[in-house]
């Protein structure tokens, strides 16, 4: 019988694996600058936790969700996404009394039982990236800023391409606040009611449920019905008008390029007020790798203090989908190989090359050593296939003089070394170079 992992979820093999760090390396060290502090949330949570934050009738709730019941029959649910788990641990850790804004972060799974596809999962990985305690566009323009600095730091050295620099987009909107929403959404709902059998299916249901997620429907049947409507900002209070033309403004100051989408809109209950997506180019249907917004009033429905919070979450695999044809496939292949192979040129050999593979360890070397009997011809094709740029060749008589061979694998040049030298001559080259 033969195995295979579940529909939609993913192996990372080293290859992949590799990249899926140096991202997460760049995306920390961004994170660290902006005092986001990082944090661990259970993968699993109570399912009730999901439908209060997230919001009964959305998509994610009703169909997306890996939701079972334990051996006590308890219901518990995979988290599809981090906030409502971070917001839970903010309120449940008392947080909430700490110094203001809380800046939090968390790396990790996601779950959600969708069709997969290309940029679609079952399993998919997030940064989720999160700020409680302000209302004010300052820190909503920063967030953006660190959002876009994280998609573009790959792409450092490639940043006067002209390609790369529009290889993402921001697009933002305002979903209006408790005030002014159910005006709109009112609005949708008698406005769509006559044209409600044009719709496709799912939006006929949505129009019930959650008709805010109709805008942002692909069906070309339902965008000729949405191209009819009076666009959102229509109908924004004085503040929410107020709110969005600071942040406009925000983003102007900081010369970040913006694109106005009245249809945008988020598949959870929970926000309010500012919404962005950040898009990337070539992914197809599937293009928004980062997705955020405000949700002031969440952490009070889940029981908490009053404390308005904004966050996104980036979808790892999009990214690297969006970014990979641009990275330099030399970083990797690097990263995977050993900088130094010993080859042992027979058995009695053995014990002195696990010395010296560890002498050369401690001074921070990676070193890859074969205790196998094989001929200096087959070892050199061992090191070779592993792309090791140095071997240390180790014989009987190099082990007499107190001395190793030590072969440049690119070069092909060779000199016999002391044991002495031989370190830091390694570090020179690869420490320090
Ligand atoms: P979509 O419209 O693509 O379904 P969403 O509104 O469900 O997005 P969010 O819940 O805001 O997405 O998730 C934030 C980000 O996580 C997305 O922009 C995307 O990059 C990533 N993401 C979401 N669902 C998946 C998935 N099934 N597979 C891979 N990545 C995903
Ligand atoms: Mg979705």
């Amino acid at each position: 019988m033969k195995f295979q992992s579940v529909r939609g979820f993913k192996d990372w093999v080293p290859e992949e694996f590799i990249r899926y760090e140096h991202l997460i390396d760049l995306a920390k060290a961004i994170l660290k600058k902006y005092n986001y502090q990082e944090v661990k949330i259970p993968i699993l949570e109570k399912t009730e936790l999901f439908i209060r934050s997230i919001g009964e009738v959305t998509d994610i709730v009703q169909k997306e969700t890996y939701t079972f019941q334990d051996r006590n029959q308890e219901f518990l649910t995979l988290r599809p996404e981090a906030t409502a788990g971070i917001c839970r641990m903010v309120i449940e850790n008392g947080l909430f009394m700490r110094p203001k804004p809380l800046k939090f972060f968390t790396i990790g799974p996601m779950f959600r039982h969708e069709r997969p596809q290309k940029g679609r999962l079952r399993e998919f990985y997030q940064i989720d990236v999160e700020l409680f305690g302000n209302l004010t566009p300052w820190y909503e323009v920063e967030l953006i800023k660190m959002g876009l600095k994280i998609l573009y730091s790959p792409l450092k050295d490639l940043s006067e391409d002209e390609e790369i620099k529009n290889l993402f987009t921001l697009e933002i909107n305002s979903l209006g606040c408790e005030k002014c929403r159910p005006n709109y959404k009112n609005y949708l709902l008698s406005s769509l009611k006559d044209s409600q059998n044009l719709l496709c299916n799912t939006c006929q249901q949505r129009l019930e449920r959650n008709p805010f997620r109709i805008l942002d429907c692909k069906n070309p049947n339902c965008q000729t019905e949405i191209q009819k409507l009076e666009p959102i900002h229509k109908f924004w209070c004085e503040d929410c008008e107020l709110h969005f033309k600071e942040l406009k403004e925000l983003l102007e100051f900081l010369d970040l390029k913006y694109v106005l989408n009245p249809y945008l809109v988020r598949g959870l209950d929970y926000y309010t007020r500012t919404i962005f997506e950040i898009k990337g180019k070539g992914l197809g249907a599937q293009d928004t790798v980062c997705a955020g917004g405000r949700y002031d009033k969440l952490l009070e429905e889940l029981g908490g203090p009053f404390l308005p919070a904004i966050g996104f979450a980036i979808g790892i695999e999009r990214w690297e989908l969006c970014i990979s044809q641009y990275l330099n496939p030399q970083t990797f292949l690097e990263r995977l190989s050993p900088q130094v192979f010993i080859a042992l040129l027979g058995r009695e050999q053995f014990n002195e090359g696990l010395k010296l593979a560890e002498a050369l360890r401690e001074a921070d070397l990676k070193v890859e050593v074969l205790y196998e009997e094989k001929s200096l011809k087959a070892l050199l094709r061992e090191a070779d296939k592993l792309s090791s740029k140095k071997v240390l060749i180790l014989g009987e008589e190099e082990i007499k003089e107190g001395k190793v061979l030590l072969k440049d694998m690119l070069q092909g040049t060779q000199e016999k070394i002391s044991l002495e030298k031989l370190i830091p001559k390694l570090k020179e080259e690869f420490i320090y170079p």
